[in-house]
Order: C-alpha cells, then structure tokens, then sequence
C-alpha cells in the first residue's frame, strides 16, 4: 500500500509541476513519520523516500537507529531542553520558533562543531495554538538569526490551518510565499500537507510534508 501511494503522490506531483511549468525534481517530498513503526518507515524508504519528519525528538531517537541510510528533520514543535539530542539526528529543523529556542541550537551547535541548517516557523493564520514568528516579527527574527555563526538559515516554514476545500489554504501559503521573497528568493519554502500539498506546490513550495497520503489508505 505505501509503495502504491508514493507513486500516486509522485503522479499527482508530476501532473501540477507540469502545469506551472516546473521541474517535479524541484519538489521535495518529507515522509512525515510520526506514529509509524520502523516497518512502514522502512517500505518508504524501500519505495524510494529516505527523507523523513518527526515531530518529536524523543520518537526519533528510538526510531532512527533502526532505519538504514535515513535523513530525519524536524518539523515540530522543538523545547529548549530537547535541542541537544535533536542535533545529533536531525539535519534541518523546520519549526524554529522564537529566538530563544535558535540561541540554544547555535550553542549546542557551536559545542557539537556543527552548522545547523533551520528554517524559521511563520504563523501565517490566527488560530491561537499555533506555533511560529508572527509576520511582522520576522524581520527582527531573522536579524537575530543571522547572528548566530553556528546557524544556517535556509528558509520559512508553515503549518496551514485545517480547511475543506485545499484551495482554503492558498492565501497562507501565498503569504509564506511573499514573506520568502521579500527576505531571499534563494530560500526555501516548507509548505504543504496531504489535504493541500498541489496548492502548496503551486505556490512555489519547495520541500512538502506527507504523512497520511503516505502511509494511510485512501486519504
Ligand atoms: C503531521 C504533520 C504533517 C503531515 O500531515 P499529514 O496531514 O498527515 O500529511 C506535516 N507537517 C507537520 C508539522 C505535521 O505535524
């Protein structure tokens, strides 16, 4: 079943890349393994993505060692207290929210000799549980960002809220679009998820995040 929905993911991607004129390769998908056992993330893997998500340092750690030739990135929500460990699996974290949370990765960074790759999280709707920078707090985020020798800021990323019609979810990821490119077209946007992932990519999404379209029949 996961084999046969990457390759009706892949399908769906090739058919919007083709209509905005892009090159499918440009699109890369993050497998979002949260609550999936080592057997399915290794069928992904075995299927051709060996690019994974986890939302919480603790189930990476357990899972990881037991998947051959992964890349694990971060994309929720990151405590102070868990950055240690989460530097030594994850090379990019997604979900950089405040600028103390960045100060605490580019110290440990820095005592791991390591160059942490981040993308900066924007709250581009209102729904109050969310995390990430506030749009018209990016500027002064990305500022103190820039700071940090031990970071590597390569880009935004948002979380949409849940809609029924994905085409709902456009204007959030028009905006992450339009913050992206005020700041540095060269970045990358994290944006999309099962529900809205050909919205995003027409949007100009560079990395989309797939769990259930994946891993779940008939979503
Ligand atoms: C779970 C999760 C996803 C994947 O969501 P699906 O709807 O299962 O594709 C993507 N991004 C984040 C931050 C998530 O927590």
């Amino acid at each position: 079943m996961i084999k046969e929905n990457i390759e009706k993911v892949r399908r769906r991607i090739e058919k919007v890349c083709e209509k905005i004129k892009v090159p499918a390769a440009k699109v890369t998908i993050l497998a979002v393994t949260k609550g999936r056992q080592p057997l399915e993330i290794q069928e992904c893997a075995k299927a051709g993505i060996n690019l994974f998500g986890e939302n919480r340092v603790q189930e990476a750690l357990s899972k990881y060692p037991q998947i051959d030739g992964g890349r694990w990135q971060l994309v929720g929500h990151l405590q102070t207290n868990k950055v240690k460990p989460a530097l030594r699996i994850f090379d990019l974290i997604h979900s950089v929210d405040s600028l103390r949370l960045a100060e605490e990765i580019d110290r440990q960074a820095d005592k791991l000799g390591k160059i942490q790759d981040i993308l900066l999280e924007v709250k581009t709707s209102l729904e109050p549980a969310k995390y990430g920078f506030a749009p018209q707090e990016l500027e002064a985020a990305v500022a103190g960002v820039m700071k940090f020798k031990n970071l590597n800021l390569k880009g935004l990323m948002t979380v949409a809220p849940v809609v029924g019609d994905p085409q709902q979810a456009r204007p959030f990821f028009r905006q992450l679009k339009n913050l992206r490119d005020q700041f540095d077209p060269g970045w990358l946007l994290s944006m999309g998820m099962s529900d809205d992932f050909e919205v995003a990519i027409e949007e100009g999404a560079d990395i989309i995040r797939l769990g259930r379209i994946i891993f779940e029949k008939n979503v």
